[in-house]
C-alpha cells in the first residue's frame, strides 16, 4: 500500500462528514494523507426558514464545508451541485462525476454512507452511498466513460471503501478519535447555518436568526455532549478506546467488493470479523 493515500469523503451534504468521519479525516490528515471532500449537493434545502434565500444558502453552506475542511487539513471542498434532496433523480450524473474525479485525483479510499442500512430515509444519502460505491468499483473500466481518457484521465481501482456509521454490517474498522475529538467538535461547528437545526435539538424554542450568547455556548456544549456520546458508545466495541468513529469497509475489485469469503462464513454462521483497530 503507498504511505500517503488520497482518501475521498463523498457526503450528499456539506455537514454529512462531521458527524460521523470528522474525526478520522482529521487523524489521517495529520499522519500525511490527503483528504478531499467531495459533496453531491450545496444543501440548499437545510433550512426550516420558509423565506430563506436557496441560492445564497447553498453558497454559504458551500464556504462552511470549505472552513470545515481547513479545519480538518484537508483539501478545498469538491461541490457538485446537485440539488438538494433530489439526488436520487440525478443518480447517473453523480456517478459519471465521481468516477470522473476519482480518476482525476487516483483516489485509494472512498468514504461514504451505507446505502443497504435500514431505516435510512433520507434518499441523498441512500444514493450517495449507492453511487460512491458503483463508482469505486467501476472505475478501474477504462470503456466506462470513455470521454474521461480523451480528457487525459486513466482509469483508477481505489482499493477500499469505508461505509459510516450508522451501518448495516457490523463495523470491521475502529479509529481511535481521542486526540483529535476536540479538532472534530470545531469542524461541526463551522457549519453555523446548521446552528437552527441544533437549536431545535439543544435549545428548544430559541430562534436560530437572534442566539444569545449563552443559547450559542448552550447549543455548542450540546453538540460536543452529542458528539462525545457517539464516539464513547463506538469506542465500546474496542477496549480500552475511549472515543472512536467505526466503518464497515470493504475492499474494492473490478465490478464488485472482494469480501466474498467473509461473506460466505458469515452465511453459514461465523461471526463477523473483530474489527481492526487503528
Ligand atoms: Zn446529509
Amino acid at each position: 500500500m503507498k504511505s500517503a493515500l488520497t482518501i475521498a469523503a463523498v457526503y450528499a451534504h456539506p455537514d454529512d462528514g462531521e458527524f460521523f468521519a470528522a474525526g478520522s479525516l482529521i487523524k489521517w490528515a495529520q499522519a500525511g494523507h490527503k483528504i478531499y471532500a467531495i459533496c453531491a449537493t450545496n444543501g440548499d434545502l437545510g433550512s426550516k426558514d420558509a423565506g430563506a434565500d436557496s441560492a445564497a444558502l447553498g453558497r454559504q453552506r458551500t464556504q462552511e464545508l470549505a472552513r470545515a475542511l481547513e479545519v480538518i487539513g484537508g483539501e478545498p471542498p469538491i461541490c457538485l451541485g446537485l440539488p438538494d434532496g433530489f439526488v436520487r433523480e440525478n443518480a447517473q450524473k453523480l456517478k459519471e462525476r465521481l468516477v470522473y474525479h476519482f480518476r482525476k485525483l487516483k483516489v485509494d479510499r472512498v468514504l461514504t454512507f451505507d446505502p443497504w442500512k435500514r431505516y435510512e430515509i433520507h434518499p441523498d444519502h441512500i444514493e450517495v452511498g449507492k453511487m460512491a460505491a458503483e463508482a469505486a468499483c467501476f472505475s478501474c473500466f477504462p470503456l466506462l466513460y470513455p470521454e474521461h481518457g480523451a480528457q487525459g484521465l486513466s482509469a483508477v481501482q481505489p482499493s477500499e471503501v469505508w461505509f459510516m456509521m450508522p451501518t448495516e454490517h457490523k463495523p470491521n474498522r475502529v479509529v481511535d478519535i481521542e486526540k483529535t475529538f476536540d479538532t472534530k467538535v470545531k469542524s461541526l461547528l463551522c457549519h453555523s447555518s446548521q446552528m437552527e437545526m441544533l437549536a431545535d435539538w439543544f435549545v428548544p424554542g430559541a430562534d436560530p436568526r437572534n442566539l444569545t450568547p449563552d443559547q450559542r455556548t448552550m447549543i455548542e456544549g450540546g453538540a460536543r455532549m452529542f458528539l462525545e456520546g457517539m464516539a464513547q458508545g463506538l469506542a465500546a466495541l474496542a477496549p480500552p478506546l475511549k472515543l472512536a468513529e467505526a466503518f464497515f469497509a470493504q475492499r474494492v475489485g473490478p465490478g464488485h467488493f472482494q469480501n466474498y469469503q467473509q461473506m460466505f462464513m458469515e452465511m453459514a454462521g461465523a461471526p463477523p470479523e473483530s474489527p481492526e483497530v487503528l
